[in-house]
């Protein structure tokens, strides 16, 4: 039920620097670094880890920047934001429908492409509240934490959550 996305990034950053300077922001050296380094990774990342990326190549880029720029993305439906528990925000290049798994031991999210996920039926929300889109977030261990036998690192200060396979995690922008 797994399949891996193809993301032509090419033609992806074409289309989000034409998206961005059509929303008045001027694709600079920065900008376009940074949707390079964005479109190139299919690991859902933070913001600081794009802003690290980014500042590697051309160094005193600002966060802010990154998170503009990124939020913008989501705002023109070019990125989405992964829903995430006890973690930082991340986002996604890829927006295409699909589901995520996510590994409670690395914090590694990969991506889940599924017929049978798209199609779950979501239980009736709340009186009044009109559902638009769900998706899945399913928490576990990634292959090489289950195969690992070193003990589970618990987050400092967070507490351990446990969510059965498939629990719907309500509606984001994918
Ligand atoms: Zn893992
Ligand atoms: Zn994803």
């Amino acid at each position: 039920m797994v399949r891996t996305a193809s993301r032509p990034t090419d033609a992806q950053l074409e289309r989000a620097c034409e998206a961005l300077r059509g929303r008045g922001l001027p694709v600079t050296a920065q900008r376009r670094a940074l949707l390079a380094a964005f479109l190139q990774r299919t690991d859902h990342p933070t913001v600081d880890a794009l802003h690290a990326d980014v500042s590697r190549a051309l160094p005193g880029v600002n966060r802010a920047t990154v998170y503009r720029t990124l939020e913008t993305l989501v705002e023109l439906g070019l990125a989405g934001r992964v829903a995430q528990h006890a973690a930082a925000c991340r986002y996604d290049p890829c927006v295409e429908r699909h589901h995520h798994l996510l590994c409670e031991r690395c914090g590694a999210v990969q991506d889940v492409f599924s017929a049978e996920l798209d199609a779950l039926r979501v239980p009736q929300p709340a009186a009044g509240f009109v559902a638009r889109e769900f998706s899945v977030l399913i928490a576990g261990l990634c292959g090489a934490c289950a195969s690992s036998r070193s003990p589970a690192r618990t987050p400092r200060g967070a507490k351990a959550q446990r969510h059965g396979a498939c629990a719907p995690r309500g509606a984001k922008a994918h």
